[in-house]
């Protein structure tokens, strides 16, 4: 069995709990509580191999202690998203990564990462473009994808992506 330890970090309002939803369920949410952090567990097959992927879906609305740090400890796969309706969530993505850094104490080393651009079906609300988002892979040295947890594209791929990332590990 592959057991692999995912968090799900961004900005708020991006999409990490509807992208963990559709995947978990195959299903969209309207209006999933934005200040809910928590863990889920999805077993698969792939070919002859057991997969359990382990998802810390997180979210920062913590008043007295700041759990970050122990999100990043608990995740040995990090999905880093944005949203590409929202040019601040795509600024903050170099800020999770330096803090990811800092508390991994690996200051020029690399962990393994993928970047992804959710909410791909508001094409007409786009800010950021798919070169900005490639080009940002490229700094960080990771694999780039857009998904959209509403139409489900690319959502079963971002975890796929996850596998390859923990067998590389
Ligand atoms: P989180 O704070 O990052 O966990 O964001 P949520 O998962 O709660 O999503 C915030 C809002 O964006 C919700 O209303 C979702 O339904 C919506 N949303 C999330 N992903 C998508 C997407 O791919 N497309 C569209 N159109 N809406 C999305
Ligand atoms: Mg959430």
């Amino acid at each position: 069995e592959i057991e692999i330890k995912i968090g799900i970090f961004g900005s708020g309002g991006i999409g990490k709990s509807t992208i963990t939803i559709r995947f978990l369920k195959d299903i969209f949410v309207e209006d999933y509580d934005p200040t809910i952090t928590d863990i889920y567990i999805k077993k698969n097959d792939l070919n002859d191999k057991k997969i359990k992927f382990i998802i810390l879906d997180t979210a920062l609305q913590e008043e007295h202690y700041d759990p970050f740090p122990n999100y990043v400890r608990e995740t040995n796969i990090f999905v880093l998203i944005y949203s590409i309706t929202y040019k601040e969530s795509f600024e903050e993505i170099k800020y999770f990564d330096e803090r990811i850094k800092r508390i991994l104490d690996i200051e020029d080393k690399d962990y393994p990462k993928i970047l992804i651009g959710n909410k791909s079906d508001l094409t007409m609300k786009r800010e950021v473009s798919i070169k900005e988002g490639k080009e940002l892979a490229k700094k960080l040295n990771c694999k780039f994808i857009e998904t959209s947890a509403k139409t489900g594209e690319n959502i079963n791929q971002l975890f796929y992506e996850t596998i390859l990332l923990e067998i590389e590990r």
